[in-house]
């Protein structure tokens, strides 16, 4: 079985097992959203990698899509629940992975509830099962610790330069996928104490390239923007941090949007006040009578 960017996979996940380690120690020490952020990133660099997307630190009721902004200033409080999310790329080739902490351990069957929704839905994994089947694994597993899964967030297929890459894994009962040898897939099971659905909040700090746009753009600075973000980020999610020119960044960035040059990925919220929702991902490759877990 040829799978296109094998060796790649293979690099990408070795470096997202360390950086895995890595975050998992740098989250007992630092609590500032920025700091750990941004180590991360270092670190998947240092490693030999690229961030496939800006580090996601998402907190509570934030399911996902929360990264630093430049001088950000919050800090993890001991009873929150953090939600890590990473990516490591090896020319165009993604390992996406997560993981959820809670500094004194008040989420810790909520996180538990979205980790073995994960075991269970990898035990099932191989060609020939339908996706219909994953999402029921994690949808009852998530059940039985008395929480709900998120409905409307779902696992992914990846490919070379594409996180999204069209088939989805869903966190519940619903699909009819088949998995093939040799796909790759990030599973990721949302739990949740609150409605089991997200919406999108205000905050904004992700955006990324429109692959279908033209390039023709009429504001200087947006030109100039858009031609940055083409050659440093090509298709992948960026953070508005990461771009060195701040200068009318935001402006730039919504006019961006509205003429759809850029994609916009608002921080995701329970539609529920107050809940919780942990998360646990991570990327596999389909075999014949299984699966190989690349984190
Ligand atoms: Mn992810
Ligand atoms: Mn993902």
């Amino acid at each position: 079985m040829e799978i296109d960017g094998l060796d790649k996979y293979l690099e990408a996940s070795q470096i997202a097992k360390k950086i895995m380690k890595y975050g998992r120690e740098l989250v007992k020490k630092e609590t500032g959203y920025l700091k750990i952020a941004s180590s991360i990133e270092e670190e998947t660099k240092k490693l030999g990698a690229k961030p496939a997307f800006p580090v996601n630190i998402s907190v509570n009721g934030i399911a996902a899509h929360d990264t630093p902004e430049l001088n950000d200033t919050r800090e993890v409080k001991p009873t929150d629940l953090v939600k890590v999310d990473f990516g490591a790329m090896i020319e165009g080739f993604c390992i996406d992975t997560a993981f959820s902490y809670s500094p004194n351990n008040a989420h810790a069957k909520l996180i538990e509830a979205a980790e073995m929704a994960l075991q269970n839905a990898l035990s099932v994994v191989k060609a020939g099962v339908s996706t219909k089947a994953i999402g029921k694994e994690i949808e009852t597993t998530i059940k039985q610790y008395g929480y709900l899964p998120v409905e409307n967030l779902c696992g992914h297929s990846l490919e070379e330069y594409n996180l999204h890459a069209g088939v989805e894994i869903p966190n519940v009962e619903r699909g009819g996928h088949i998995l093939k040898e040799g796909e790759v897939f990030a599973i990721e099971p949302f739990a949740s104490t609150g409605a089991g659905r997200v919406n999108d909040g205000d905050y904004c700090q992700i955006w990324s390239l429109n692959p279908q746009s033209n390039l023709n753009v009429r504001l200087p600075k947006s030109r100039e923007l858009l031609g940055t973000v083409a050659e440093s980020y090509m298709t992948m999610p960026f953070a508005a941090r990461w771009i060195k020119n701040q200068s009318m960044l935001f402006l730039s960035l919504r006019d961006l949007e509205k003429q759809g040059a850029l994609e916009s990925y608002p921080v995701l919220k329970e539609a529920k006040k107050d809940a919780f929702v942990s998360q646990a991902e991570t990327t596999l490759i389909v075999e014949e009578n299984g699966a190989k877990i690349l984190v």
